[in-house]
């Protein structure tokens, strides 16, 4: 970064306001836009201010069924609790002792920052933190999962711990910087299963945002041949302009015996992300002996698994819990350097007021919504 073209975004002050509009759960899939006070960063923390924010599937899960999110040690229903985790924005406010990001910044966070004390936080694998939910009154142990056991971003500022923050390259927009941290989760996925992927194959199972992500990471890497599955054509489609080398659909053809014919035998890793109940032994049968499966999905109910299978051909299996390892900072870097189009799975974009139409678009698919941004408009000088 250049000083010279920094020092105007650095010496820029934003006038904060003391109240935001915030969108809150009350009982299960009730939203209600109310007013809450700005809060204030502590140490390691800043305020930003929230620019863009893409709707997840989890997000649905959570303003449904509650878990996993986990607020106050309990359910988050009736809590002023305001959820959404896929955003970016505007560094406003520094709390005390941060000089690691600057007032004018535009950040894009993920959705973990670990307690830093625990046995696997200390390991670097924050999103799996043992002291999950745990940040509030005699339990609190600094852990926050932002929308998810803190206050995520279905409003208008929202704090950060620095360890969640990545800057946006400059040429980026608002809409695509909020799909970093979902690119970041298919890397990671990558990162556990072996990481150097050039020259092997990919089989990533479902195009939702993750795989199609998953896709572009993968070729980014340099893996080959890189092969999407799926059922809807149109999805299978973006798959090929994301990088895809061949997409199976799998209501008309073998998978399995695709995948052989296509990897000459069979693929080296798969990335599992539809959450089919056939999934994991369809993935077992399509790769070479020895191969590994990441599991990035979850399906709604327990699923028999050919266990013997896996024995027999050495099959490694792994899970994965949401963008761990700094990963999300390795996807920002792919997609700064333009190396696949993250934008083709942005849909639809609606304002701050419209939260519940957002949602209701991710949730029914409706015009085949993929990614749903919901987007900010600021008054000047704030
Ligand atoms: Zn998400
Ligand atoms: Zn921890």
């Amino acid at each position: 970064m250049n000083a010279v073209t920094d020092a105007p975004f650095r010496s820029k002050t934003y006038r904060i306001p003391e109240t935001m509009k915030a969108w809150v759960l009350g009982d299960p899939d009730q939203l209600t836009l109310v007013d809450k006070p700005v809060p204030q960063p502590g140490a390691a923390e800043v305020l930003v201010r929230i620019d863009a924010i893409a709707v997840c599937a989890t997000d649905l899960e959570i303003i449904h069924k509650g878990p996993p999110a986990m607020f106050q040690g309990g359910l988050p229903f009736n809590k002023n609790f305001t959820p959404g985790h896929e955003y970016m924005g505007t560094v406003v406010k520094l709390g005390q002792g941060v000089d690691e990001f600057h007032v004018g910044d535009r950040v894009t966070v993920e959705v973990h920052a670990g307690c830093s004390r625990c046995e696997r936080c200390r390991e670097g694998m924050y999103t799996a933190c043992l002291n999950y939910g745990k940040n509030y009154g005699e339990v609190n142990k600094g852990h926050r999962a932002n929308g998810f056991t803190t206050d995520g971003g279905f409003t208008q500022y929202a704090i950060n711990n620095i360890n969640t923050l990545a800057h946006v390259p400059k040429d980026m927009s608002d809409e695509e910087a909020t799909l970093i941290v979902t690119a970041g989760t298919a890397m990671y996925g990558l990162d556990v299963i072996g990481g150097l992927v050039a020259g092997q194959s990919v089989v990533i199972m479902g195009p939702g945002p993750i795989g199609l992500m998953g896709v572009g990471v993968a070729k980014a890497l340099g893996a080959s041949e890189v092969i999407l599955t799926g059922t809807r054509d149109n999805r299978l489609e973006m798959g090929r302009k994301l990088g895809a080398d061949y997409t199976i659909n799998v209501t008309r053809e073998d998978v399995v015996e695709k995948v052989k014919e296509y990897t000459h035998g069979g693929a080296h890793y798969v990335l599992e992300c539809s959450g089919a109940p056939t999934a994991v032994n369809d993935a077992a049968r399509m790769l070479k002996r020895g191969g590994r499966i990441c599991l990035a999905a979850f399906p709604s109910e327990p699923v028999p698994i050919d266990v013997a299978a896996l024995v027999r051909n050495n099959i490694y299996m792994f899970g994965i819990r949401g963008e761990g390892k700094s990963a999300t900072h390795r996807a920002a870097a792919l997609m700064a350097q333009k190396r696949f189009d993250a934008k083709l799975i942005h849909t639809h974009t609606f304002p701050l007021e419209e939260v519940p139409t957002a949602l209701r678009y991710a949730r029914e698919r409706i015009d085949d919504a993929i990614k749903v941004v919901v987007k900010m408009t600021h008054p000047q000088g704030c």
